[in-house]
């Protein structure tokens, strides 16, 4: 027992935070902690916040803080991760250059690994997930946005400027005729398969959809509620203009996936998130697109998956991040 290690992650998000302690072999000990973000309470009440959620963690799994032997966080960007800061991120605003980790690493006197909220998820994919048996990997995370993380045999792709494996903004489609990105370009993976772009296209297509669509209704009485996941839940009872809408998302899904391989020609393409729920018809359909658009040698045998951990993936990530820190053995 007194040979085992324990790793503390802790994944910030704009609403929430969550914690756990993870052991060698990637296993949470308990349910996550969790606690509110609350950025507008200002950057010294966040960090607090993280110290508190950790220390909770610690409690959650019947340990002392003297048993962990490395803790990692990981945030939102934008951020410097060499510098262990967050810079400017949009969805904690007012925070900025908050020092991230050395607050963390100097409040327990622990190790402290940091990193992006996206990459720490596909870490925690590719140690324990759904790529736990691959020796590289991309991962598209699709919610509101579509983040990523590119990780090669064993080490995350973090670029020279904290900002690798960006992959919602790989360009699909050209500057000049794309869709709008939040990012400010046009053409970007996140314009045609963030959550918000879904239901932006299903408007521009009710104006030429001549069959019956129940999706016609959101836009009279309660256009509010026209969420990604009403869009895939109608493509699944099978409306006309909902299942165009999914496999149209499919196919830019997979031009994302098929950039991605021809840059690294990772073994696993993995996607997360909200909009994997709809499940095996989906992931096939993204899979049909990537063997048939991909550069022909690698896509023959990538693996196509979707993620297996859930929102766990950030902190057990995370977690792996801190084990990376001192040595996975
Ligand atoms: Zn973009």
């Amino acid at each position: 027992m007194s040979g085992e290690r324990y790793f503390v992650g802790l994944d910030v998000g704009g609403t929430t935070m969550k914690a756990a302690v993870v052991g060698d072999d990637g296993r949470p000990l308990s349910e996550p902690a969790v606690l509110d973000t609350h950025p507008e309470r200002g950057q010294e009440a966040g960090l607090e916040t993280m110290c508190e959620t950790i220390r909770r963690a610690v409690a959650a799994a019947g340990l002392g803080m003297d048993r962990v032997t490395a803790v990692g966080v990981a945030t939102p960007g934008l951020m410097d991760i060499k510098a262990g800061l967050i810079l400017d991120p949009p969805n904690l605003k007012p925070w900025k250059n908050v020092p991230v980790r050395d607050h963390v690493k100097a409040a327990f006197g622990k190790p402290t690994a940091y990193q992006n909220d996206a990459n720490a998820a596909a870490y925690g994919e590719f140690w324990v997930g759904a790529a736990q048996d691959a020796k590289s990997m991309v991962l598209f995370t699709l919610g509101t946005g579509v983040g990523g993380g590119i990780i090669l045999d064993d080490r995350i792709v973090e670029g020279e400027h904290s900002h690798g494996g960006e992959l919602g903004h790989l360009r699909i489609d050209t500057p000049d005729r794309g869709r709008l990105c939040g990012c400010g370009a046009r053409g970007c993976l996140e314009a045609y398969a963030g959550a918000s772009h879904i239901t932006e296209r299903v408007r521009e297509e009710l104006a030429a959809w001549r069959g019956d669509t129940k999706l016609r209704a959101y836009f009279t009485a309660n256009d509010d509620e026209l969420t990604a996941k009403v869009i895939f839940d109608l493509a699944a009872a099978g409306d006309g203009l909902a299942a165009k809408v999914v496999d149209d998302t499919a196919y830019y899904l997979a031009l994302g996936a098929c950039a991605a391989i021809a840059a690294v020609d990772p073994e696993t393409v993995v996607f997360g998130g909200g909009m994997t729920a709809a499940g095996e018809r989906f992931r096939s359909a993204i899979e049909g697109y990537v063997r048939r658009f991909g550069l022909p040698f690698p896509t023959r045998s990538v693996k196509v998956a979707f993620a297996s951990l859930g929102s766990d993936a950030g902190f057990i990530g995370a977690a792996g991040c801190a084990r990376l820190l001192v040595g996975a053995k």
